[in-house]
């Protein structure tokens, strides 16, 4: 008899887990989701980026793992007919420095990702002249650009694809807020919701992205997981960027091509003294940052985009995790039959189908060819040992 698996949190990471759940190891898990309708869910406000240009092995190898997914997404999440397209492109992300130490740290990260199966090179300010032509370089010492295996895709496409896949596999997803726990021993027994019903299992995952910290309190546990927003804006350019990749400036400005326009961001600034607070309404965009320092930015860094105009912006939560700023994915410390998987801060959904496989192998004591999580554990809060990424975007 295979375990009844009870998922909290419907977005990417419990979609996946779902599926994988399903689809590899024929565990039916029953996924419970407030907000069907995903309206303040990360992965339907995601940017949906994919690097490998991470500073952690372990990031860098999930990275990759989940490329080679999103390749062939057709072939693994098709439904009868039904292949999902996600439009997966691959201009590469492009870190730019322009001081000494910003290029003493893109020299020595380089080496390791290519070590792992990265395609990633290393071009200086002529190379980078040479290849990009409208692109501002006489201040720039060096660029990382990755050469392929890097870009974006439809995130929230993704999202729907593990989800229709999982119910047609067996998985059940129920629209409901998870309020408690019963508890006997380390072992949880069941969920309580707030409509008063309860959903008994052999093992539970969290994966309540942002909004992790409150449940995993009601387990006793600490959690430094916390909804950051981020503003997206989205502009139109007559200029014409040909090869533009997802670049990354040294000023935090990061933009990249999106459907006919272009969209781009940067860490929140200070309002009213404060900066970053948790869970501001998403409504609230602060639009004078791109007034005041985003458009000079990418003015400054694409002569082109001296003309252009704001189309929209939104925004999304990162789910925070201030400890390390990496996802917590693996055993919930004390419990002997609960796991989570959040915390991502800001690049959860490209690790989504890595991570989602992995665990579901953990849960149904299965085995999967993603790579381990153990780097991921969250003891590793317990232990006092970040795993700290330079790369955070
Ligand atoms: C603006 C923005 C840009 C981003 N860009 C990128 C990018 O370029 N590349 C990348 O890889 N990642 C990116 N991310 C991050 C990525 O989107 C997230 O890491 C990922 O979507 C997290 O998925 P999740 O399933 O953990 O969380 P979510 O999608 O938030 O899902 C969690 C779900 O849990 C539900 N839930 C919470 N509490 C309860 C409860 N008590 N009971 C029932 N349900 C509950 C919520 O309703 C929610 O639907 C970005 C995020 C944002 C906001």
């Amino acid at each position: 008899m295979k375990p009844s698996v009870v998922i909290v949190g419907g977005g990417v990471m419990g979609a996946a887990t779902a599926c994988f759940l399903a689809r590899d190891h024929g565990v039916r898990a029953t996924v419970i989701e407030r907000d069907p309708g995903y309206g303040r869910a990360s992965s339907a406000l995601s940017a949906s980026s994919i690097r490998q240009q991470f500073s952690q092995p372990v990031n860098i190898a999930l990275s990759l793992w989940s490329l080679q997914f999103l390749r062939q997404v057709g072939d693994e999440l098709a439904v009868g007919d039904e292949r999902p397209a996600l439009g997966l492109v691959e201009p590469g992300y492009l870190y730019l420095a322009s001081t000494a130490a910003g290029e003493a740290t893109l020299r020595a990260q380089q080496p390791l990702q290519c070590r792992l199966g990265a395609d990633i090179a290393l071009l200086d300010a002529g190379a980078l002249a040479l290849r990009f032509p409208w692109l501002h370089t006489a201040d720039l010492r060096l660029g990382s650009l990755g050469l392929s295996g890097e870009g974006w895709f439809d995130g929230p496409a993704l999202l729907q694809a593990f989800k229709r896949k999982a119910q047609a596999c067996g998985a059940r997803f129920v629209a409901a807020e998870v309020t408690g726990f019963d508890i006997q021993g380390s072992r949880v027994q069941a969920v309580r919701c707030a409509d008063g019903s309860m959903h008994a299992g052999e093992h539970f995952v969290l994966a309540t992205g942002a909004w992790s910290a409150p449940l995993a309190a009601l387990l006793g546990l600490a959690l430094p997981v916390s909804p950051k927003k981020r503003d997206v804006f989205v502009f139109d350019s007559p200029a014409v960027l040909p090869g533009c990749p997802l670049v990354i400036d040294p000023s935090g400005l990061w933009f990249r091509p999106e459907g006919r326009g272009f969209i781009c961001g940067a860490p929140p600034r200070a309002i009213d003294g404060v900066t970053d607070p948790d869970e501001p309404p998403l409504h609230a965009i602060d639009h004078a940052q791109f007034d005041e320092q985003l458009w000079p930015a990418l003015a400054l860094r694409v002569p082109g985009f001296e003309a252009l105009r704001l189309r929209s912006a939104w925004a999304g939560y990162y789910e925070m995790n201030s400890f390390d700023h990496n996802g917590l994915a693996g055993a919930l410390p004390g419990w002997d039959n609960v796991s989570t998987a959040c915390g991502f801060s800001g690049h959860g959904m490209q690790q989504a189908p890595a991570v989602g496989s992995a665990l579901a192998a953990r849960v149904a004591g299965g085995s999967s060819s993603a790579p381990a999580l153990a780097a991921l554990s969250p003891q590793r809060l317990l232990d006092r040992q970040p795993l700290v990424e330079a790369n955070v975007i």
